[in-house]
């Protein structure tokens, strides 16, 4: 008897944690997990952070081991998936091959989006997603010495922190009025704003990139103004986009991200994606979204690997995220938008700590939480369970 196979597209967080919840969830068949990295699928978030400011290897960010793997009966494939045929139960891959597949979960995830600026594809000229990324941009850091990046969302905020920590000097430049204008209240931008500063990295807000100019090597970012900014180095975090095309090609219905339900299911309910890639209507705020973070491709994914093994789970997690620069922690709970209020506890035009409390309506949807692990613990169950809360305790809340 041959047993069921399922396969998983995508070998990173969602991925990962799809196949290990597969044989937590009992399933006894095969299964084939499948990336084009090269690599033992490895954590993203540090390759912005420790791995870029060269404080920890590829092997330190492994997911889980190679052994963990073996034992588990996860089969390991690099290669890329190029089409799938769901009347055939098939995958086409890129060295020719044909893949059946019994059950599929595609957790593709995302890739950057480029620079919409001539002169982009100068040498000295970087995104930053994978780990090969990150080697390429230690090797020119090597020989840099005026770094420019474009975009000052977390992704480059975060590597503005790693590159001060390896010498450089280090340009952020932000098309809008403020750093993190996309994802925070003002008030955390001006914190962000304030602590890059004083660090040492020159922030340029209002600053649209026209073009990249350079013989080969990128020399010179030319702003929209006119004006040019010298660079040895451009990195550009500019936000990402969702990699869909592989499903869209197979009929399945994608908008931003693959549409997928509370069980993880696509329009097709025989195929799950989980992660980056897909989008889900999160109950709690009444409205569909892509999340890109780690604790949600992992919600996912459990989520994803019971509907596969024919159980009931729904995505019910409140989602989470976090990002590290220099010495602060960021963490932040629930999802701010909409928001009508916020309220700050501490003080983030001085200090290094303080919470930024979203409400709508009076009631607490998200908080930013910078070096206050309590406030985060405490807001991420009073919004997952809807406790209403007085302002007062809010503006005190750190005090305990
Ligand atoms: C620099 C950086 C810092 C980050 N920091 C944080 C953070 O601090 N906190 C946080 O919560 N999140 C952070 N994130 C976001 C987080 O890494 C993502 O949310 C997470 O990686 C999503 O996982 P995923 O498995 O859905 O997709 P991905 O990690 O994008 O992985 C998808 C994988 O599928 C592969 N793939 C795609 N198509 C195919 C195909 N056709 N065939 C075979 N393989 C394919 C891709 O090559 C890739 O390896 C960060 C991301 C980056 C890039």
């Amino acid at each position: 008897m041959t047993l069921p196979r399922a396969v998983i597209v995508g070998a990173s967080h969602a991925g990962a944690q799809l196949a290990a919840s597969l044989r937590q969830e009992k399933w006894d068949g095969e299964i084939l997990l499948i990336g084009n990295e090269s690599a033992l699928p490895y954590q993203r978030p540090p390759l912005s952070k420790a791995y870029l400011a060269g404080k920890s290897t590829l092997e330190d960010l492994a997911i889980r081991s190679a052994e963990f793997y073996a034992k588990q009966d996860i089969q390991l494939l690099d290669v890329t998936v190029d089409a799938i045929d769901r009347s055939a139960g098939q995958l086409g891959l890129s060295n020719g091959q044909t893949l059946a597949f019994d059950k599929l979960a595609l957790c593709l995830g995302a890739r950057p989006r480029r620079l919409p600026a001539s002169g982009a594809d100068l040498a000295g000229v970087f995104y930053l997603r994978t780990a090969a990324d990150v080697e390429l941009i230690r090797d020119a850091a090597t020989a840099a010495r005026r770094a420019v990046i474009v975009g000052g969302g977390y992704i480059g905020l975060e590597t503005a922190a790693s590159l001060r920590a390896l010498g450089l000097d280090v340009t952020v430049l932000e098309a809008t009025d403020r750093v993190l204008e996309r994802v925070t209240a003002p008030g955390v931008s001006a914190f962000f704003d304030r602590i890059h500063r004083e660090e040492g990295v020159t922030i340029r807000t209002g600053a649209l990139v026209q073009a990249l100019t350079g013989d080969s090597q990128v020399r010179e970012v030319v702003l929209a103004t006119g004006e040019s900014i010298p660079a040895d180095l451009v990195i550009v975090g500019i936000g990402v986009e969702p990699n869909v095309e592989l499903a869209a090609a197979a009929g399945l219905a994608v908008d931003n991200g693959v549409l997928i339900d509370a069980h993880a299911r696509t329009s097709d309910p025989d195929i799950v994606a989980a992660g980056d890639c897909a989008s889900h209507d999160i109950a709690r705020y009444g409205r569909r979204v892509r999340l890109e973070s780690v604790p949600s491709a992992g919600e996912q994914a459990k989520v994803a690997a019971a509907t596969m093994c024919g159980k009931s789970k729904e995505i019910a997690a409140l989602p989470w995220f976090w990002s590290d620069q220099y010495d602060l922690k960021l963490q932040i709970a629930g999802l701010n938008t909409g928001y009508d209020e916020v309220i700050l506890s501490g003080d983030p035009s001085s200090g290094r700590d303080f919470t930024c409390f979203y409400l709508r309506d009076g009631e607490l949807i998200a908080a930013d939480c910078v070096n206050r692990p309590r406030d985060f613990m405490f807001s991420k169950q009073v919004i997952t369970q809807r406790r209403p809360v007085q302002r007062e305790q809010l503006v005190g809340q750190s005090v305990d």
